[in-house]
């Protein structure tokens, strides 16, 4: 196909019309090699880009959030750092779906994907844990700022609305939160990802039966 991928220069320093057509040749086909390289380099990256990513929403899918979770959190252990981590899930959405239809669930999807997006910190993490289940991964972050960030995210989604041809929609989540240094001191035995996430889990289920729309931080029994 006929598109500009780059520019191939070339240049004689001290001769003047230095190139003979024969050279042209040459550069010609030395540009359409190196554009072939291009093209593939460009392709795979878009390819490693889409298995990491998730399609509906284009944040990080749920294999990448483990992958990262589980690099974070051995970066917690080995510089002995906190960390947490937020499970959002969102609150009655099967009757978004019942009442409005899928295509916009999928809409109200994306655009809570962005609104997360937009109002966490630099060094966190979000991506799309299951269906309507999202989970944020807070570095070098304690209990009582993760629950900051949450309460302060579960304000932004209660007053969000999805515009859309025929009104408009709202949500509201429920969010679990639970961080390394408020479950686990130096002497216990190191707690591994699927526990953390399980106790942020429980946390979520307490929001939940507490009537959703609000955050709960997991604590010790
Ligand atoms: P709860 O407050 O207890 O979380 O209620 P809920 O209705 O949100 O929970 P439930 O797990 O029963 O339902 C989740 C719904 O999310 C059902 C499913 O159809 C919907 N869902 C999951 N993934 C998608 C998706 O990609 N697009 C759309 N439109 N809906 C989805
Ligand atoms: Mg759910
Ligand atoms: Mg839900």
């Amino acid at each position: 196909s006929n598109k500009v991928i780059g520019v191939l220069g070339v240049q004689h320093d001290d001769k003047e019309n230095a190139y003979s057509k024969d050279d042209f040749e040459l550069f010609k086909s030395i540009g359409s090699q190196v554009a072939i390289w291009i093209e593939n380099a460009n392709l795979f990256a878009g390819m490693e880009k889409l298995a990491v990513t998730d399609t509906l929403t284009g944040i990080y899918n749920r294999r990448q959030l483990f992958n990262l979770a589980q690099q974070e959190l051995e970066r917690a252990f080995r510089y002995g750092r906190d960390f947490s981590l937020v499970i959002i899930d969102i609150d009655h959405f099967k009757k978004v779906n019942d009442l409005f239809g899928h295509p916009i669930g999928d809409e109200v999807l994306r655009a809570f994907t962005r609104l997360c997006v937009e109002n966490l910190r630099i060094a966190d993490i979000i991506g799309r844990y299951g269906g309507e289940e999202f989970l944020i991964l807070m570095p070098e972050t304690n209990i009582k700022k993760a629950l900051d960030v949450a309460e302060r995210l579960r304000k932004e989604i209660e007053s969000m609305q999805v515009q859309f041809e025929n009104g408009v929609v709202s949500v509201t989540a429920s969010l679990g939160t639970v961080s390394l240094h408020s479950i686990w001191e130096k002497e216990d035995p190191k707690p591994n990802l699927d526990q953390l996430i399980l106790l942020a889990d429980e946390a979520l289920y307490q929001a939940k039966t507490n009537g959703r729309n609000q955050v709960c931080g997991y604590s010790k029994p």
